[in-house]
């Protein structure tokens, strides 16, 4: 279990998360950019460029977008004040649905052991618009991404998002190639 964050809830309720917690943001993203492209390719988001736009919810030509929070959780660190699932200034820092930053309730926090807390994204439920990706990221360890989910995407020639992504975070990817973000080592590309 990770050490426990350093600051507290009177720091989170009245100034709305000012300290970062834990390493590993220096490893989000690399390799994506420079990866080989040979035959079948399909496309990915590069986290680390990513901005958090709101494109992904609406330029994805499916209905629901195919892109998702995937939570990393070998960078997470387990925190009851969680800043990718509590709203900035919440009152009382519970599960209640006003204290909650996802607009559809797709976080999940199940109580591990004091202090801290499990996290689980249900996908159905996610709609990419990437407000808890950039709370994580700005006030915590970053282990919540955008990343677009291959059983779900159409493979498009051209991907609308990537077309109207403002941080061109979207290229294509050979698709045998794992992802090289910590957490991801283990998992093949549209595996
Ligand atoms: S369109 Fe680009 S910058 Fe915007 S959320 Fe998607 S990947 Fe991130
Ligand atoms: S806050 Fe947005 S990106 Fe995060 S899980 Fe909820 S719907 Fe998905
Ligand atoms: S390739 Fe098509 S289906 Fe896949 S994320 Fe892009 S627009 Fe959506």
């Amino acid at each position: 279990m990770k050490e426990k964050t350093k600051f507290n809830r009177r720091d989170f309720i009245n100034t709305g998360l000012r300290i970062g917690i834990g390493a590993g943001l220096g490893l989000i993203g690399v390799g994506l950019s420079t990866r080989s492209v040979n035959g079948k390719t399909t496309w990915q988001i590069d986290p680390a460029k990513c901005i958090q736009c709101g494109k992904c919810t609406t330029e994805c030509v499916l209905q629901t977008s195919a892109v998702k929070c995937v939570h990393v959780t070998d960078m997470c660190g387990y925190c009851d004040l969680c800043s990718g699932y509590l709203k900035q200034g919440s009152k009382e820092l519970n599960t209640a649905a006003e204290n909650r930053l996802c607009p559809t309730n797709a976080i999940v926090r199940t109580f591990v052991e004091e202090p801290y807390f499990e996290y689980k994204i249900v996908e159905e439920l996610c709609i990419a618009c990437g407000k808890c990706v950039k709370n994580c990221g700005a006030f915590g360890n970053g282990s919540l991404q955008l990343q677009i989910q291959q059983q779900l995407c159409l493979n498009c020639n051209q991907c609308s998002i990537a077309r109207n992504c403002p941080s061109q975070a979207i290229t294509r990817v050979d698709t045998d190639s794992p992802y090289s973000l910590k957490g991801f080592k283990d998992l093949k590309i549209g595996g």
